[in-house]
């Protein structure tokens, strides 16, 4: 191959950690180029991961509204669906979305270099150019392509975990497989399991759920949805338990078969059925795998971890200083608001200027019916490294808002610090909690107390207002305004 172009900044891997980190290099004046296997920018989150399961979880979140309101007297016929208009609907949500970052790249001057990268020295990068129609899939032309680098960052993010047990079959599929909406010859399937109880297989179960499908799950851990506090995942058990036949928690899969007229599952554990289970598809979401290990670090020096992992300080700098690595591929959480924010602290750092990594906290959100979202110190962590809080609950039983939109199950958590009395953490479950973290996670960061909270005036009669009231709770004062 030619060795003709060398840049200030190649940035190998073009999802949100990546396209983040190459936009502000070349914002920066930086001479920047992404390499990316896949035919569209965006990576996971985009193609096949954030986007296109909210575009489809919004559609089962109106359906599942539209249900809701018979009890209020207005009553809808069981929705007409056609699998294929709502798959088009997602991929024209996702082609809006990459479309405008090619269109960003271009303005930026950002060259995209389609093809698999691999570093063959500390300051070059081998593509073997590709092509390709789809997401995660790859065909190489046969052409290769030498770049050179002043600086590197590599945003490889990560990949479904395969579990070894786990036959080829296209009743089983991973969560591309499951946007996919393409099982049982265009049917979906009539009974599903999840394998791994996570937001993303119960994100995915609540599409299936709402257009018919009904679901088990079996979850290794005491409970779903790890990382929330139980009091919130609770909420939404309890508004989710008619979409499951099983929730085995405690529970291992051990075997899987398939067989003409079915998946057949075993499992070992608390809640584990003695005879193998028939499902019609399985969706495997047991955790995904850092891709450090894929892309050649080695020879340019980088380390990487017995598990794929690139290990980072806080300038997002690894073992070589003028090589970067940021988003899944660093470690948990795996999360495209982590990867975006290092991806920008990196690219700062290749322009030499010094910026660091310190985010106080980041939030996780199940997008789910209804939402789970937390940040911070939760009940969990205070308990286990012993901190010392004080909790304020607010119940959307109390919210006025709540109660007229039919959805007062929700309640919401501030915790603070014992000591110093400022806010350390928080917590939603209902309708929006996604929506409204960010408010907690803004308080966090500026070190507030209940009172630089409660005395805020938020809107009413809102949802977002619950955040206010918990802290007026934390302050003792009466909640009056429902
Ligand atoms: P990725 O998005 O994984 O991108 C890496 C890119 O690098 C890929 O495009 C890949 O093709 C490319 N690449 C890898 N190796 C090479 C190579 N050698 N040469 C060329 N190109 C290469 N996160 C959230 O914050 N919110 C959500 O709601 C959410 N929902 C999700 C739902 C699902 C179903 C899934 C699977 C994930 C979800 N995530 C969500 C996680 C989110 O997608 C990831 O955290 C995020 O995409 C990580 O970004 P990244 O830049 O590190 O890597």
């Amino acid at each position: 191959g030619s060795s003709d172009a060398e840049y200030d900044v190649v940035v190998l891997g073009g999802g949100p950690g990546g396209y983040s980190a190459a936009f502000a290099a070349a914002d920066a004046g930086l001479k920047t180029a992404i390499v990316e296997q896949y035919a569209t920018l965006g990576g996971v989150c985009l193609n096949v991961g954030c986007i296109p399961s909210k575009a489809l979880l919004h559609n089962a979140a109106v359906i599942d509204e539209v249900r809701h309101l018979a009890a209020n007297g207005i009553k809808y016929p069981e929705p007409e669906i056609d699998i294929d208009q709502l798959r088009a609907y997602k991929e024209k949500v996702i082609g809006k979305l990459t479309g405008g970052l090619a269109g960003m790249a271009k303005a930026r001057k950002v060259d995209i270099i389609r093809g698999r990268g691999e570093f063959v020295s500390a300051n070059h990068i081998r593509v073997a150019l590709t092509e390709s129609s789809q997401y995660e899939q790859a065909n190489e032309t046969g052409e290769h392509q030498t770049i050179a680098f002043k600086n590197a960052v590599i945003a490889v993010g990560s990949r479904v975990v395969n579990l070894p047990f786990i036959p080829q079959d296209p009743r089983i599929v991973d969560s591309t497989g499951a946007l996919e909406l393409r099982q049982n010859g265009g049917r979906l399937p009539e009974k599903m399991l999840i394998i791994g109880g996570g937001i993303i297989g119960l994100e995915m179960g609540t599409v299936y759920s709402t257009l018919g499908t009904r679901l088990d799950v079996v979850e290794m851990m005491d409970g779903l949805m790890q990382g929330a506090d139980r009091d919130l995942v609770k909420v939404w058990e309890k508004m989710n338990a008619h979409r499951f036949d099983n929730i085995m928690t405690n529970t291992k899969t051990v075997a899987v078969e398939a067989k003409s007229d079915g998946i057949y599952v075993s499992f070992e554990g608390e809640k584990a059925p003695q005879e193998p289970q028939r499902y019609d598809m399985v969706l495997v979401a047991a955790g995904r795998a850092p891709n450090g290990k894929l892309c050649g670090a080695d020879k340019a020096g980088v380390a990487v971890s017995e598990r794929g992992f690139i290990e980072v300080d806080k300038q997002q700098r690894t073992n070589v200083p003028h090589i970067y690595a940021i988003g899944d591929v660093v470690g948990q959480p795996m999360l495209a608001h982590k990867a975006v924010h290092e991806g920008h602290v990196a690219a700062e750092n290749c322009a030499g200027h010094k910026a660091y990594f310190d985010a106080r906290v980041i939030p996780g959100v199940a997008y789910t019916d209804p939402e789970v979202a937390w940040v911070g110190v939760t009940e969990e962590i205070a308990k286990r490294d012993n901190i010392k809080i004080n909790k304020a609950v607010f119940p959307w039983a109390a919210s006025g808002r709540a109660i007229a939109n039919g959805r007062d199950e929700g309640f919401t958590k501030l915790i603070f610090d014992a000591e110093t009395g400022r806010i350390i953490g928080g917590g939603m479950v209902g309708t929006h909690a996604g929506d409204m973290i960010g408010e907690i996670c803004l308080a966090i960061e500026m070190g507030c107390d209940a009172e630089d909270i409660g005395k805020t005036i938020h809107p009413h009669p809102t949802l977002g207002e619950s955040i206010g009231m918990a802290a007026e709770v934390a302050l003792g004062v009466c909640t009056d305004l429902p």
